[in-house]
């Protein structure tokens, strides 16, 4: 119930671990400022959306512990909203841990990961398409991801939705009345009506379904898969593209015999970089195991990075290997530039990039080729709405029973069939705000969160 909901208070820090210079307490529920009084004395009483400093003082003692900032928001402003109090104390654990525990003599409990914002959710302030930005603006690594995260956490994805909901229970009405009537000889929807409605829900469904590949690059990256034969400066350039000496460069050929990855990030998007063993014909076993492995990295990379000696003419397992790449988009480094330029007489509709992995001259074209090349096919930043698994499965299911809608509309069934895929497609789109959603994949979802948010 609400009521159980309010005095249920739970108390976290909020702010991760270890020293730092300062460090918050946050509290939510029914007994928040109670408990907020109680530990620390106020200079004035607490005051809702103001900041008040005071003293946390030990009651065995009477000594002060620490100066802290006490927020109150109170409810139904607040971030839960419930109300919540943020004790901003200075970053020792020992200090926050004291706090903590007072927190909890005085009946408050230690909050679950992410049930700050579990509470938004249930109290219907977030969806929880914006409950997961939440998350990923936290776990963000790039400002382009954070950018994404903080459109979506303001409700953009929501905000696409709810028309696209608004039309599908419009239609779903109309046929309902058809349905209950038809005794009355009201008139039934006609078929090329339904038909056109049903294509005003599917047309922005099936864009934000497209989105998803660009919200999933966004979101998680691309990996990148760098090969080619021995000794042409794959890991030279990966060194160059990472900017630090992270694999071993060396001049004998066949040495880096496992794969070595890097997170880097171009221009906001997060790649993960992997340097892989020469592709060669080898009796070697180590080698074999590397080429092996080389061979899973590629099937794996979302993008491939192939490496020829551009000072030279092509060797024909360079051909073999950019021809065996049919599946996914391909750069080319023509490395060693310094050593001269060879004519390559490529007609592939791979982007051959010049480079050097020793001078570092065409570098910045090679990361601009990947990027352009990764986020190729998608659009601007605007349509990354759909960015997880979970979002993109919702949309997707929707989709599936509206074209069941179509096909029962085509084959003249009666509209009672119809409405069964309609309901579906509506809880498919209740599923993805989280409107409808079993409590277990909630919990899965906000257990993902860290601790105090
Ligand atoms: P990998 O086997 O393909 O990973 O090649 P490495 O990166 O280990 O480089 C092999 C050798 O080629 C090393 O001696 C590098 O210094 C050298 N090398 C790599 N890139 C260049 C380049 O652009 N120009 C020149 N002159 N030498 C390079
Ligand atoms: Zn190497």
């Amino acid at each position: 119930t609400e009521a159980g909901i309010q005095a249920d208070t739970i108390v976290a820090i909020s702010t991760p671990p270890g020293r730092g210079g300062i460090g918050v307490i946050r509290l939510s529920g029914g007994l928040s400022r109670v408990i907020a009084e109680g530990l620390v004395r106020l200079a004035r009483p607490l005051e809702a959306g103001r900041a008040r400093f005071g003293y946390v003082i030990d009651p065995a003692t009477q000594e002060t512990l620490d100066e802290v900032v006490v927020t109150f928001f109170v409810a139904p402003h607040s971030y839960t909203s419930e109300d919540v109090v943020e004790i901003a104390m200075h970053g020792s654990p020992v200090l926050l841990n004291y706090a903590l525990e007072r927190a909890m003599e005085s009946g408050a409990r230690l909050a679950e990961p992410g049930e700050f914002t579990e509470r938004a959710f249930l109290s219907g302030r977030l969806d929880l398409t914006q409950a997961e930005a939440v998350r990923d603006l936290i776990d963000a690594s790039t400002l382009h991801q954070a950018r994404v995260a903080a459109q979506q956490m303001g409700g953009a994805l929501s905000r696409k939705i709810a028309p696209v909901k608004e039309r599908l229970i419009a239609l779903i009405a109309g046929l309902e009345a058809g349905v209950d009537f038809a005794e009355d000889d009201i008139d039934t929807m006609p078929t090329t009506e339904i038909s056109s409605r049903l294509q005003e829900v599917e047309a922005p469904l099936r864009e934000l379904e497209r989105c998803f590949g660009y919200g999933r690059l966004i979101h998680d990256g691309m990996r990148l898969a760098i090969v080619g034969r021995p000794n042409v400066g794959k890991s030279s350039l990966f060194n160059r593209l990472v900017e630090r000496d992270r694999a071993i460069v060396t001049a004998t050929p066949g040495t880096t015999r496992d794969l070595v990855t890097e997170r880097v990030s171009i221009e906001g998007v997060p790649l993960e970089l992997i340097d892989t063993a020469g592709l060669r014909e080898t009796t070697d076993e180590a080698e074999t195991i590397g080429i092996t492995k080389s061979r899973e990295a590629m099937a794996e990379a979302d993008l491939v990075l192939i490496v020829v000696d551009g000072a030279s003419q092509l060797h024909p397992e360079d051909i073999k290997t950019i021809s065996a790449i049919v599946d996914r988009p391909l750069v080319v480094a023509a490395n060693k530039l310094d050593l001269g330029v060879a004519d390559l007489s490529l007609q592939e509709q791979a982007l051959v990039v010049r480079t050097s992995a020793v001078t570092g001259e065409g570098i910045e074209d090679l990361r601009r080729a990947i990027l352009r090349t990764a986020t190729k096919g998608a659009s601007s930043q605007e349509t990354a709405l759909v960015t997880n698994l979970r979002q993109r499965q919702a949309v997707t299911e929707a989709l599936v029973s509206l074209q069941r809608a179509r096909e029962a509309t085509l084959a003249a069934l009666p509209h009672e069939v119809l409405l069964v895929d309609l309901y579906e497609a509506l809880g498919g789109l209740d599923r993805l705000t989280g409107a409808t959603t079993a409590d277990d994949i909630l919990h899965r979802i906000f257990s993902s969160f860290c601790i105090g948010k």
